[in-house]
């Protein structure tokens, strides 16, 4: 493995996209962006600023009201949506490469993130095809349709971890409901979503329907949910950013969707298959990196197995291969950006007076070479965490994972409940009845019981709590992009009361 791997043809240069054109800001406006391995700059990108979101909702605006896209039967744009997804299969390596250049995400997993990218293409090309609208007669010679109709221009603002397949996510549903749209990807990690522009314009989508502004969050994301053109906001982040963002969406009355942070539970019962148990809680939290909204970075454990699992836990955790993200055997890469890092090695330093350091606890030693100022977080383990500890509560969104004991299923089900997010939960349990009933009773919109992130993309995404409002996933996404509009026909005579004359 070379000490530092450059895929080929790295662009150092990122423009916006706007009405079918690679663009700089209107200001000339630019920020750095880093390479995680090395913490050293890149590239620069395309700063956007109010005026670079005007353009960019000009473009979508004339592309909705007077181009073919919206206008276009759900099969036509369906064939389109498949030679997207097509054209993401064919240029996985490459995206791949580019995608965990940026973000340092180990190159297996996010090989697997281009393919899911692909599959909500495909995905929604066959739910808009597949789709139909109630059409029913009322008793007394009515009959009601449901006219379905793209909202217009939508917002997309996203984060950094895993940014191809988050922008796929509300890329796909956006376009094949006929909306045009103005993404603004997370300024971390902009280099793959030009790969869309690209993408598109080959497959046939009509210039103006895909716009990209990159930038900041308080100046581009700012003006993008703020823009009087654009009625409905499509966020991933943050729950305070999204705290923000629903204020600002308020002032417009705008549609809002918004998946949020998570520190989501896996619960393991003594009765559970406890090998499968822990192989799934480690890739629970440390897959990518353990920056995965869904990750269970909280551990709740019966006491009568808790000294057992935490020593197999800690053992395993000690032998995850964390290094560069390139590599094919690696397991754990680099954080993301410096900014992160720090916010992760606080709480690896705050966790060692909330817990019992058990594997990690610092930088990784055995750097690659030439990566030794990289953003690397050793895979930690902290056990014996107190409910009101912060490593408990906040979301670190790191390879950082708190294990907690439990002596019921009522204090389980309390441990699990106690903290402000409702992202996820997973349930290690043979006993059936057990698991579904804490399915009932947990406060998370996402329940996986024996099993782990597998989700057939028909079901409801989204959190609870803070972790989110609104649900994407199958027809929610169509619904959220659409209005449905009622048509009431009358078929015989109209009687109307009289009123006046
Ligand atoms: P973030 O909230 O800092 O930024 C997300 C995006 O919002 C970025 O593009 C940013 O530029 C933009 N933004 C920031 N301030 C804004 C503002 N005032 N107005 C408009 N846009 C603004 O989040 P992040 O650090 O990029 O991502 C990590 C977070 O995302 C974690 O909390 C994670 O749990 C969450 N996440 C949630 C899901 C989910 O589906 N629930 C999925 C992935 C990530």
């Amino acid at each position: 493995m070379s000490k530092h791997f450059v895929p080929e043809d790295l662009p150092t240069r990122i423009q916006h996209y706007i009405g079918g054109q690679f663009v700089d800001s209107v200001g000339g406006e630019t920020f750095e962006v880093l390479d995680p391995v090395t913490n050293q700059t890149y590239a620069t990108a395309a700063s956007g600023q109010k005026a670079d979101i005007d353009a960019a909702v000009a473009a979508a605006t004339e592309a909705f009201e007077n181009g073919p896209w919206p206008r276009m039967k759900p099969r036509q744009r369906a064939n389109i949506l498949n030679k997207i997804a097509d054209a993401v299969v064919a240029q996985e390596d490459r995206l791949a490469e580019l995608e965990t250049f940026d973000t340092g995400l180990p190159i297996t997993q996010a090989r697997g993130q281009a393919q899911r990218a692909a599959e909500n293409f495909r995905f929604f090309a066959d739910l808009i095809v597949a789709q139909h609208d109630n059409a029913f007669k009322v008793p007394g010679s009515q009959v009601n349709y449901v006219n379905r109709k793209p909202i217009g221009v939508a917002g997309l603002i996203t984060p950094w971890n895993t940014p191809f397949m988050l922008e796929s996510w509300k890329l796909a549903p956006s376009i094949a409901s006929g909306c045009t749209v103005v993404l603004k990807p997370a300024e971390f990690t902009p280099l793959s979503a030009s790969l869309w522009a690209t993408i598109f314009k080959e497959a046939g989508l009509p210039d103006g329907v895909f716009n990209m502004v990159n930038g900041l969050g308080e100046s581009a994301g700012d003006a993008l949910v703020k823009h009087p053109d654009v009625p409905l906001i499509s966020f991933t982040g943050e729950s305070s950013t999204g705290q923000t963002i629903y204020r600002n969406c308020a002032e417009g009355l705008k549609g809002m969707s918004m998946e949020l942070g998570g520190k989501s539970p896996a619960i393991v019962f003594a009765d559970a298959d406890f090998d499968a148990a822990i192989d799934s809680t480690l890739f629970g939290v440390f897959s990518l990196n353990g920056e995965r909204c869904t990750a269970g970075s909280r551990i709740l454990v019966e006491r009568s197995i808790y000294s057992k699992f935490c020593e197999a836990y800690a053992a395993r955790a000690k032998t995850i291969k964390v290094g560069d993200p390139h590599d094919p055997e690696t397991q754990v890469g680099a954080l993301v950006h410096p900014e992160h890092y720090d916010k992760v090695m606080s709480y690896v330093e705050l966790g060692k007076s909330e817990g019992r350091v058990l594997a990690g606890g610092g930088r990784p030693e055995n750097l690659p070479e030439g990566q030794e100022n990289g953003s690397y977080v050793a895979p930690t383990v902290f056990a014996d965490v107190a409910p009101d500890a912060r490593i408990f509560q906040e979301e670190i969104f790191g390879p950082v994972v708190a294990i907690t004991p439990f002596d019921t299923d009522e204090e389980a089900l309390a441990l699990a409940n106690n903290t402000k997010y409702g992202l996820a939960a997973y349930v290690w349990t043979t006993n059936l009845k057990r698991a579904h009933n804490f399915a009932q009773d947990v406060e998370a919109g996402m329940v996986w019981l024996n099993s782990h992130n597998v989700r057939d993309l028909r079901s409801p995404f989204g959190g609870v709590k803070a972790s989110g409002l609104g649900n994407e996933g199958g027809y929610r996404s169509i619904d959220f992009y659409t209005d449905q509009q009622a048509v009431h026909i009358t078929l015989g005579d109209v009687h109307t009361p009289k009123f006046g004359g």
